[in-house]
């Protein structure tokens, strides 16, 4: 692994802004759907994009500026004998094995940067079905488009009049060799339709003049993947946002990921594990009904992994400070 400050070309001291500046220029410059075929431009894109990862998380920037290190380990102990920054327990731990790490492929999580570009997604076939003159197809479509609005192409077998006979089924006193008869011939056609923002699993989308004729429409019906972070609630998003002992007590600025990106948040000192925030605004912008919904996240309190001397003789003295008993209102008898 290269030293992510060097592949981005930005100083030790550069900040968070920097950072990202320095890699959206970078990453548009060797994307693969840039440099299509380019081995070089492919394995440099991927360099920046593993630098990234590094520089723009707190905790392995900060890992990696005091050992070297790229990765946390996954249980315990550094990496080739290296010894915690942190102390023996790493107070990262725990939280980062949790499950809140995005761990699609790289595709997806640069889409938001890439997304006019195409070539990247395998082509999506459709067999639309009906026997009228218009037909409905099930299609499968990404959490980010539905909840942002994007266009999505896919393929289509359409049946189309045959042109050979004019859909009569007959050449002369023969049946028209090009559609045996039927009249019309299936061809394969791809179609882009525009996905409005808001749309959920159940949405129907039409296709105007795509039907099993030409007066006939094709009705999508639409199905959206789940996202591995993001929960939906109508056009509220709901997440979980992990804080440490020390940012739930004293109070914190953090980032919070959001579909619209990271939005600064203040957590309140004194803020109680699951309590509830809301940013305003920041969930899905549903273009039907012209209205924003909001991003609400739960905290979670993230305890250090493992405990040292020095860790335990701190807790005690923190809980001789807080004479309470979180347990005096449970029903201690029936
Ligand atoms: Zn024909």
């Amino acid at each position: 692994m290269k030293d992510p400050y060097e592949v981005l070309g930005v100083d030790r001291n550069a900040a968070e802004a920097d950072i990202k500046k320095a890699y959206r220029r970078l990453a548009r410059k060797y994307h693969p759907d840039v440099n299509p075929g380019d081995t070089t431009a492919q394995k440099r894109f991927q360099e920046i994009a593993s630098a990234y990862e590094i520089l723009k998380d707190p905790q392995r920037r900060r890992l990696f500026d005091q050992t070297g290190q790229t990765e946390f380990p996954a249980e315990g102990g550094f990496p080739h004998g290296a010894a915690s920054p942190f102390g023996t327990a790493s107070p990262f731990g725990q939280g980062r094995a949790g499950g809140f790490r995005y761990t699609g492929d790289l595709s997806d999580l640069f889409s938001d940067l890439f997304s006019n570009m195409s070539g990247a997604s395998p082509e999506r076939h459709v067999s639309p079905f009906g026997d009228d003159e218009d037909s409905a197809a099930p299609l499968t479509i990404s959490f980010r488009d539905a909840v942002l609005g994007g266009t999505v192409t896919f393929r289509a077998k359409i049946p189309r009049r045959c042109k050979r006979c004019d859909g009569s089924g007959r050449a002369g006193r023969h049946v028209c060799p090009a559609c045996h008869g039927a009249g019309s011939v299936v061809e394969s056609e791809k179609l882009s339709v525009r996905i409005p923002a808001g749309v959920d699993t159940g949405s129907k989308i039409r296709v105007a003049g795509k039907g099993r004729s030409e007066s006939g429409d094709l009705y999508l019906s639409l199905s959206v993947e789940p996202h591995p972070y993001f929960r939906r609630d109508g056009d509220d998003i709901l997440a979980e946002v992990p804080l440490t002992v020390e940012e739930a007590y004293a109070g914190a600025e953090i980032d919070v990921p959001t579909i619209h990106g990271p939005v600064r948040a203040r957590i309140p000192p004194a803020t109680q594990g699951n309590q509830r925030f809301r940013l305003k605004g920041k969930g899905i912008e549903n273009t039907r009904t012209g209205t924003a919904g909001d991003h609400y996240y739960r905290v979670l309190i993230v305890m250090p992994a493992g405990t040292t001397e020095e860790g335990k003789r701190l807790a005690e003295a923190f809980g001789r400070l807080y004479q309470f008993d979180p347990r005096r209102d449970l029903p201690w008898s029936l």
